[in-house]
């Protein structure tokens, strides 16, 4: 069992070197989100062909945990199918909302697991999985992680 300050250690390490940040690539699906209660901006482009992910990107700014949160999910997600996902992200938002109690099968994803200890701080990790979750089904419109 890994220890609260190695989860620290990790989402720190991803919110000061951001992976897969800046949005260049060709893209063909792409949305934008934002979280009013902290200020926290995300939007994120992926290339969908033939069903898959790749090419995934993240750019905006925010707080450290809207930024790790939107950098492990480009890791997470890249190369996997549309449906995949989509189901990472509900496993996701289900871990850091507190409505799923373990973490396990998320992987490294599992250090977002202490945010549903801080529920003010919930929106801010959610944020980039909404904007994957839009972007998936299309939806240009900002998205609020309300
Ligand atoms: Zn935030």
């Amino acid at each position: 069992m890994m220890g609260d300050d190695l989860y620290q250690e990790v989402i720190l390490d991803h919110a000061r070197r951001p992976r897969n940040k800046g949005c260049m690539c060709d893209s063909t699906h792409c949305a934008q989100g934002y979280n009013p209660l902290c200020g926290d901006e995300v939007k994120v482009c992926v290339n969908v062909s033939d069903g898959m992910l790749s090419c995934i990107r993240f750019d905006g700014h925010g707080c450290a945990i809207s930024t790790a949160s939107a950098s492990l999910m480009t890791e997470a997600v890249d190369g996997k199918s549309v449906d995949e996902a989509l189901a990472l992200s509900r496993e996701v938002l289900d871990l850091v909302t507190g409505k799923r109690a373990n973490a396990e099968g998320l992987g490294k994803l599992v250090v977002l697991e202490g945010v549903a200890r801080f529920p003010s701080r919930v929106k801010c990790a959610a944020l980039a999985w909404h904007a994957l979750e839009a972007a998936l089904h299309g939806e240009s419109d900002l998205v609020t992680s309300e």
